[in-house]
């Protein structure tokens, strides 16, 4: 077995507080929650074992002189205060944790220390901040570490003591009866909930749960080219873990409102572009707003409505790769609602001159015209 000292990386002369420092900092890293590396686990153990015998002043005292936690005797009767509960937990981990990875027991006392969990918020922006991306301040409500003991749980200059039912293994032996007679089970111990340790005299502000819940102001980064449902997610934003535990992870679930001028299809926009009868008709050039400013627009003579001119990567960014998508301006074509006498003359002309001619306001004519017309009027 390693030194003790060694295994978390301070001198013999260590105070009290140094030793639960470096503890806590192992700790969060090696918790096999957090860390995936194949001896994560053993070292965590090998750590919390250290810790286990170096924060209890008595435990500290034998190994110290002996140089083993159990003193010389363990088992004996001399002193005996912790001590037998290691002893027994070395031995049955010998037999049973080592080849099964401690399931189902042995696993000696449970960590307050876990990783907190995830949080998801939703965020709403708008679609032009979704086509270009933007920076979102974000008010969250989560759990955070203790400020004041830090996450220890415990009032500040105190530390956990020992539990007397189960003398810190945070399990208890209890006989059971079997098909093989009496047998000794393990169970976690009710005294500690298995913690091995007391909180006595519990932190003020966070009542001995080593967190305390905060709003906090956090400025995001939204990439171009989110859409409704896409998650951000925010490595280490969420929720801390109790008794200084590591945070988990903070999602952010992007809504993008509804824009008045444009509508989203994939990375494609789709816009409206209202042009008078006669200028369809005659063709012209015009200006048309996009989310990249003004686009020059050519309304070739003889555009007809519904025809999609298309501005190429004026659409939103994708997400993934390079490049946007395309706007679409799909052409309305204005017909006059309620044109004055001479203008209706003029009407008149023109469809006599195209041969539209009309039977009591009926067309029964439009060379040639008037086939497609009702094939128009029959597709709606
Ligand atoms: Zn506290
Ligand atoms: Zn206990």
């Amino acid at each position: 077995m390693s030194n003790h000292y060694d295994a978390l990386g301070v001198s013999r002369d260590a105070t009290a507080e140094e030793i639960k420092k470096a503890y806590r900092k192992l700790a969060r890293k090696l918790h096999p929650d957090v860390n995936d590396a194949a001896d994560a686990q053993d070292r965590f153990k090998a750590v919390t074992h250290a810790y286990e015998v170096l924060s209890d002043p008595q435990k500290r005292r034998i190994y110290d002189t002996t140089g083993n936690e159990n003193g010389n005797d363990a088992g004996g009767g001399g002193g005996g205060f912790g001590g037998e509960g290691f002893a027994f937990q070395d031995i049955f981990e010998t037999f049973f944790g080592g080849a099964g990875g401690g399931g189902g027991g042995g696993r000696g006392p449970a960590s307050r220390m876990r990783r907190g969990q995830d949080a998801l918020i939703s965020v709403r922006v708008d679609l032009r901040e979704a086509v270009f991306g933007v920076n979102k301040k974000l008010e969250i409500d989560t759990a955070i570490t203790c400020p004041t003991c830090e996450g220890s749980c415990c009032r500040q200059g105190t530390a956990p003591t020992t539990c007397d039912i189960c003398h810190g293994s945070g399990q208890i032996q209890r006989p059971m009866r079997s098909i093989l007679g009496n047998v000794m089970t393990l169970a976690t111990c009710n005294s500690c909930q298995g913690f091995g340790t007391m909180i006595v005299d519990p932190c003020n502000e966070c009542m001995g749960e080593g967190r305390i819940r905060d709003r906090r102001t956090l400025t995001i980064k939204v990439p171009a080219g989110v859409g409704t449902g896409t998650r951000i997610q925010l490595a280490n934003q969420g929720e801390a873990g109790p008794a200084g535990g590591p945070s988990g992870d903070l999602y952010v679930e992007m809504k993008v409102n509804n824009d008045p001028s444009f509508v989203r299809e994939g990375d494609d926009l789709h816009a409206t572009l209202s042009v008078p009868m006669t200028a369809a008709a005659l063709g012209t050039e015009l200006n048309f707003e996009t989310f990249d400013g003004e686009q020059p627009i050519s309304i070739k003579p003889g555009t007809q409505a519904g025809e999609v001119i298309n501005l190429r990567s004026l659409g939103v960014t994708h997400l993934r790769g390079f490049g946007r998508g395309d706007l679409k301006v799909h052409i309305h074509v204005e017909t006059p609602t309620k044109p004055d006498a001479e203008q209706e003359a003029l009407l008149k002309q023109l469809a006599a001159l195209r041969g539209e001619t009309f039977t009591e306001g009926k067309l029964v004519s439009s060379g040639g015209m008037f086939a497609k017309l009702r094939d128009k009027f029959g597709n709606n």
